[in-house]
């Protein structure tokens, strides 16, 4: 198994005013390429946060990240950004499509911002996640687990090694739930690699391994 993301002693944390509050506390992780990770932990004990960092939106006080070999930890907000476009693709809670732009333009963005504007590659996953059909509608006319997996369609955009979904089940029936799992699912049969939080115990039984945080510690 070909290792894919080192953490070492990982540290982060906020500045409230004057104030330091440590969130994550010396965290380590290894995961190798192909596994489907189940981050789970109590409301508030920092599984964002870690998210956060493992998806190189954030990074950390203390501590080494390797990804792919690449220490990211110490990187710049471009590096981070170049980092992101080559390897990873992100799905909420909440969706966070652009409610102006149509299904087939929120899918297509991502490719435009990495300098390589495919629209053609945009239908084809919208058409093989089911939603052929509903490529001109707008968000505000899909429900809850269409517009999830349209999140899901534009995540794989920029054909990513890695998916982050930070409770992307969490605003979802249980019936559309269990579809958007299955297609995590059939991408990591296809050998892309999840990382997924939750708080949900039939979300969780799709994982290969449960990671728990609590307090900011693995446990
Ligand atoms: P979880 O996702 O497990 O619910 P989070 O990582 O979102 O936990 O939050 C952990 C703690 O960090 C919470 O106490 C939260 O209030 C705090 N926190 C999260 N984001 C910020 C921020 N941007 N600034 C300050 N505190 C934050
Ligand atoms: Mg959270």
């Amino acid at each position: 198994m070909k290792k894919l993301i080192s953490l070492q002693k990982i540290h982060k944390g906020y500045q409230l005013g004057k104030n330091f509050v440590p969130i994550i506390k010396g965290v380590d992780i290894e995961i190798n390429k192909g596994e489907f990770i189940v981050l789970m932990g109590p409301s508030g004990s920092g599984k964002t946060t870690l998210m956060n960092v493992l998806g190189c939106l954030d990074v950390p006080e203390k501590g080494n990240y390797f990804l792919d070999g690449q220490d990211v930890s110490r990187m710049s907000e471009d590096e981070l950004s170049e980092i992101r476009n080559k390897y990873i693709g992100f799905v909420f809670q909440s969706f966070n499509l652009i409610p102006d732009l149509t299904v087939l333009e929120n899918v297509s963005l991502p490719s435009l911002y990495a300098g390589n504007e495919d629209i053609g590659k945009a239908k084809k996953i919208l058409e093989e996640i089911g939603l052929g059909e509903r490529l001109e509608h707008q968000p505000s006319e899909l429900s809850g687990g269409q517009r999830q997996r349209v999140a899901i369609a534009r995540a794989l955009i920029n054909s990513p090694d890695i998916i982050f979904a930070d409770e992307p089940t969490g605003n979802l029936d249980s019936k559309s739930g269990k579809e958007v799992m299955e297609i995590f699912r059939k991408l990591n049969e296809g050998g892309t690699t999840i990382i997924l939080v939750t708080h949900d115990a039939l979300t969780a039984s799709f994982a290969s391994r449960t990671i728990d945080l609590k307090d900011g510690l693995i446990i």
